[in-house]
């Protein structure tokens, strides 16, 4: 099941995590996105000198920049000869904190990329990575649940639940039962698994802090981040892409075949998952993905991703597009309470090659607003409806959404 587990390896001193930072922002600052690998490899060395010192090798220079990337604060073009790479809003965030000096914000933003992030694979510091596990959230998980661990508890761990796929629930009470946290694994491994560095960064960003060589979460972290922590999955399946896992599949018919109508997305999951950063190509792919059917009973249905939906509300501010004077509650995560709604329906999903379940197409509303939507009577849908649409319009067209308020109202609205 698992595949080949790969962590940035070159280095986890905070320093080239910043130096590689800063060249990317300034070059985004002078309004030059992408950045190459080439440039990259001449001023990284002007920046920290002690990279200059014996022979270093481009890809060794290159990789000064894997942690930023492994965070997701940059993202990295392999198909360029050379390669390049760009700074994502996130890292933009996390340098200008950096700038005034705001170290909570910067820890906010990593603790966010973590409990978000998918790391094992599709990250885009490690093309080659293919695993199920995600290294920073198994770490830190596993502080929470053994109250501190050391680098040798991690490698095991690490070679446990990837290479041998002992489930992580398994490897955890067998770690703490052996009243000590220091376990051998293969010699072949070893030097993979025993010598981290994100765990170096965390250490020095303050996200982590180490007592001897126990790691333990900081004072902050522990303060403000010890429930999401606790309920961390370790594991990055791909619940929104094809399905290749059974029970997530059983569980979206249930949903799906057991809501009533109105609730069209099931908003709970919406607030608590996280909204993706629209300048990622995880996010493009999820927005522009193809649609594709499931098949339930006799009948068809497609799957919407809960972060699309969070995405747009987000962009959309929380504020009700049906009336923006419309006032709700704070819900979980901290945001007012807004509903996303499908304005074309994903029932009308057959008759459109283009994904609708994509911010273009999802409304924030409120919960009366969107009540108001699917079950009110035909002047005061008309009424919403047409209001939606025409704030809309534009952004559908932009995506090749090309359907008139006419058609939309009577044929996915009657
Ligand atoms: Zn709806
Ligand atoms: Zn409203």
């Amino acid at each position: 099941m698992s595949g080949k587990l790969i962590m940035p390896k070159q280095t986890g001193q905070k320093d080239a995590f910043y130096a590689s930072l800063e060249l990317l922002y300034n070059s985004y600052k002078n309004g030059e996105k992408w950045y190459s690998n080439d440039k990259f490899k001449v001023e990284i060395q002007k920046l920290l000198p002690y990279l200059s010192k014996g022979a270093q090798d481009g890809p060794y220079l290159v990789k000064q920049s894997e942690l930023v990337r492994y965070f997701g604060l940059a993202e990295y073009d392999y198909s360029s000869k050379p390669g390049k790479s760009h700074i994502t809003d996130s890292g933009i965030r996390f340098y200008n904190a950096y700038l005034q000096n705001n170290e909570k914000l910067q820890l906010d933003i990593i603790m966010q990329a973590i409990l978000n992030n998918s790391f094992g694979r599709n990250n885009t510091a490690i093309q080659s990575s293919d695993s199920d596990i995600d290294p920073p959230k198994l770490f830190l998980k596993a502080i929470v649940d053994l109250d501190g661990i050391t680098n040798k508890g991690l490698a095991y761990l690490l070679y446990v639940t990837n290479d041998l796929n002992i489930t992580y629930n398994d490897a955890i009470i067998e770690l703490s039962k052996s009243n000590n946290r220091d376990r051998e694994i293969p010699l072949e491994v070893s030097h993979k698994y025993n010598d981290v560095k994100f765990t170096v960064l965390l250490n020095s960003l303050g996200i982590v802090v180490k007592n001897g060589d126990v790691y333990k979460l900081s004072k902050y972290t522990s303060t403000h981040y010890l429930k999401q922590i606790r309920k961390l999955s370790i594991y990055n399946k791909e619940p929104e892409l094809v399905l290749t896992l059974k029970e997530e599949y059983d569980e979206t018919l249930e949903s799906q075949i057991d809501e009533p109508l109105f609730t069209d997305i099931d908003q709970n999951k919406v607030i608590s998952s996280y909204a993706y950063d629209i300048t990622t190509e995880r996010f493009k792919a999820q927005n522009n993905r193809i649609p594709a059917p499931i098949k339930i009973g006799k009948k068809y249905r497609y799957k919407t991703n809960p972060r699309i939906s969070k995405t747009a509300l987000e962009l959309a501010n929380h504020v009700c597009l049906g009336n923006k004077e419309h006032i709700t509650f704070v819900s979980k995560l901290g945001k007012p309470y807004m509903e996303a709604h499908h304005l074309i329906p994903m029932s009308a999903q057959r008759d459109f090659s283009i994904n609708l379940d994509r911010i273009e197409n999802i409304v924030s509303i409120c919960p009366i607003c969107h009540s108001a939507i699917h079950l009110g009577d035909d002047a005061t849908r008309l009424e919403l409806v047409k209001k939606l649409y025409d704030l809309k319009e534009k952004e559908l067209k932009s995506v090749s959404l090309n359907i008139s308020f006419g058609e939309l109202f009577s044929k996915y609205y009657k």
